[in-house]
């Protein structure tokens, strides 16, 4: 029997790519959980996805309905087999807003469909995946997250949670941010990234151990190229790959971005939990410095050298 992968956002940039490599590894049945069924039935086509092996299921994060919904079909489909991966991958950047755009639950968009629906659909999945002998949730974080390195410090704003104050006050209509200020799109994206990497080291501390469940995130590498950025200004877009490329060295296609989610997904050494993964192609992004939190920051990633590496390792899991 496959293994279950449940990814979102599978009709475009790196769930798509993921889906791919998942798909020639031979021993993967994906779920893709998409807005848009049209268009995942487009995109499959085109890229000639075996449709044996690959199930898209609608799934509209900016709606808590729709994920109640999804998890609901989910569990239909999957009858007595537990689900093995969840990636939660869709996103939304819109980091230009001059107001937020709120969602039918009256939630920002983007805090909505990239962490509250995801972290609703986390908590759905996880009582399906414990009959898995290797269960994995992975987090698509960013570095933007992050206020040390290249991406997330070095370029304003910075993604800061503070107290939390506007989370605790419900993060409805007219409260837009999660620290309660005022409202900032770009501040917005990187607040989300940051807190859904949070909740995978929470997860990982509160049930790693109790339900064998491995929780991680990754830094996929920037995806210059990605459809992501489709809200920028067009010079923006012109110059940013390059600038990515040659400057930073931070670039990477989103192939090889699918290929190290895949990694992540599929090699025995990530079946590690409580751990941010991360590759480095920029030389000035970090040092190898062990990734911890510190006052609501993830702070250290970004990790030397080439290849991948852990650098969030704060196993607690086997310490009573
Ligand atoms: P894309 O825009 O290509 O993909 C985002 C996906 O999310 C799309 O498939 C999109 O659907 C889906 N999506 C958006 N809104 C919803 C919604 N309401 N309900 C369900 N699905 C939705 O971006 P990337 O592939 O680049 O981004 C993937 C992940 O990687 C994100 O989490 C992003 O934050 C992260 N990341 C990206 C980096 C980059 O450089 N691009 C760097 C670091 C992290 P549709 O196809 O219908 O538009």
């Amino acid at each position: 029997d496959k293994k279950l992968v449940v990814i979102t956002g599978t009709s475009s940039g790196l769930g798509k790519a993921a889906t791919k490599a998942l798909l020639r590894a031979n021993e993967y049945h994906v779920i893709g959980a998409v807005r848009d069924l049209e268009k995942m039935k487009i995109v499959a086509e085109l890229e000639g996805f075996d449709m044996d092996r690959f199930t898209p299921m609608h799934l509209d994060l900016a709606s808590f309905e729709s994920v109640k919904t999804f998890a609901e079909n989910l569990d239909k489909f999957r009858g007595d087999r537990p689900i093995d991966r969840l990636v939660c991958n869709a996103a939304v950047y819109q980091p230009t807003l001059a107001y937020p755009k709120w969602t039918v639950d009256g939630h920002e968009q983007q805090l909505q469909i990239n962490y509250l629906s995801q972290f609703l659909l986390t908590s759905k999945v996880m009582p399906m995946m414990t009959d898995s002998s290797d269960a994995r949730v992975v987090m698509i974080g960013s570095v933007t997250g992050n206020d040390n390195t290249v991406g997330g410090g070095g370029v304003y704003p910075i993604a800061d949670l503070k107290e939390l104050d506007g989370l605790e006050l419900g993060c409805k209509k007219p409260i837009a941010m999660m620290d309660g200020y005022n409202f900032n799109g770009a501040k917005m994206y990187k607040d989300t990234k940051l807190a859904l990497m949070m909740t995978s080291n929470m997860l990982h501390e509160r049930f790693h151990r109790s339900t064998g469940i491995a929780f991680s995130s990754i830094y996929p590498g920037c995806i210059a190229e990605s459809p992501l950025f489709r809200e920028k200004r067009p010079w923006f877009r012109k110059y940013f790959p390059i600038f990515m490329k040659y400057i930073t060295g931070g670039f990477v296609g989103e192939e090889e971005a699918g290929t190290r989610l895949f990694q992540v997904l599929h090699d025995p050494k990530c079946t590690k939990s409580g751990v941010y993964w991360s590759w480095n192609g920029g030389p000035r992004e970090g040092r190898g410095l062990e990734a911890m939190e510190k006052g609501g920051q993830i702070v250290g990633a970004g990790g030397a050298g080439g290849g991948w590496e852990s650098i969030y390792e704060n196993d607690q899991s086997d310490k009573v």
